[in-house]
């Protein structure tokens, strides 16, 4: 069997997870300081975080660190030369309707917002996935493929909501789940992590995104939440009305984060 390094491998070496040259790291939160300074108003309390047991053994997560939350940790996993050139770029092109999903201000979001939304996500994604020992549900060759091109990952599908709560302005949650998912669609201990999920509530933002190493996998919501998180990518539709009519709860928030440890 071929191995591959994986993209944790890199970071041991302090090496970039995206270019793969080791130089200065630098250090930059998920959720940006231009989201954090001029679009979340402080107001006491930076963030709510959980503590959600959850002891199913193939699926990890990341929701609470050493640290304090994800939403406030730093990441070291990218150089500086990467994060200040085309990461930039990337944070700066979804930056403008960014703003308005997570101040809630009405907006057709249409199809090139769709995507820089999902490649946007997409990058965040990666830098968590990137942190986590041992996780290989996005191989080196796909964090080599993003440098060169930055786009949404295969295999992958992203959902956004209208975060309903009123403490939307203090309110940054970031959760990561990694799997390990047998032919069975079902959790296997004896399988590499080969699928994650990660979501991102900002103000009144919230994205899922799901991505797996598995051929043809896909990822949709039952019921409920169906209704309230509507897919952006792959984009199905000309143009989403934002808020979207039917917001999501904090509650239905976290059930959704942890959707897929329902599949153990
Ligand atoms: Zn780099």
């Amino acid at each position: 069997m071929r191995t591959e390094p994986r993209p944790t491998d890199l970071i041991a070496r302090r090496v970039c997870v995206f270019c793969g040259i080791p130089r200065k790291m630098s250090e930059e939160h998920i959720i940006s300081d231009w989201i954090s300074q001029s679009v979340i108003k402080k107001t006491g309390k930076s963030s709510h975080h959980h503590n959600a047991k959850f002891d199913l053994p193939h699926i990890e997560r990341l929701t609470k660190t050493r640290q304090g939350d994800l939403a406030n940790r730093r990441f070291k996993v990218v150089c500086e030369i990467c994060n200040n050139g085309w990461m930039s770029k990337v944070e700066t092109s979804a930056q403008p309707v960014l703003t308005k999903l997570i101040l809630g201000e009405k907006h057709f979001i249409n199809q090139g917002e769709q995507e820089k939304i999902s490649t946007w996500a997409t990058l965040k994604t990666m830098v968590l996935h990137a942190t986590k020992s041992g996780a290989s549900a996005i191989n080196r060759k796909q964090y080599e493929s993003f440098f060169s091109s930055p786009a949404p990952l295969q295999n992958s599908n992203i959902f956004i909501g209208s975060y309903s709560e009123d403490d939307w302005r203090s309110h940054k949650i970031i959760t990561h789940i990694n799997a390990r998912i047998g032919p069975s669609g079902k959790a296997e201990k004896n399988y590499p992590i080969n699928t994650q999920s990660t979501s991102i509530c900002v103000g009144k933002f919230y994205v899922y995104i799901f991505s797996s190493s598995i051929d043809k996998s896909n990822f949709s919501f039952t019921n409920r939440l169906r209704m309230r998180l509507k897919p952006i990518w792959p984009i199905t539709r000309i143009n989403l009305q934002w808020p979207i009519r039917m917001g999501v709860t904090a509650t239905e928030v976290e059930q959704s984060s942890f959707m897929l440890s329902t599949i153990a």
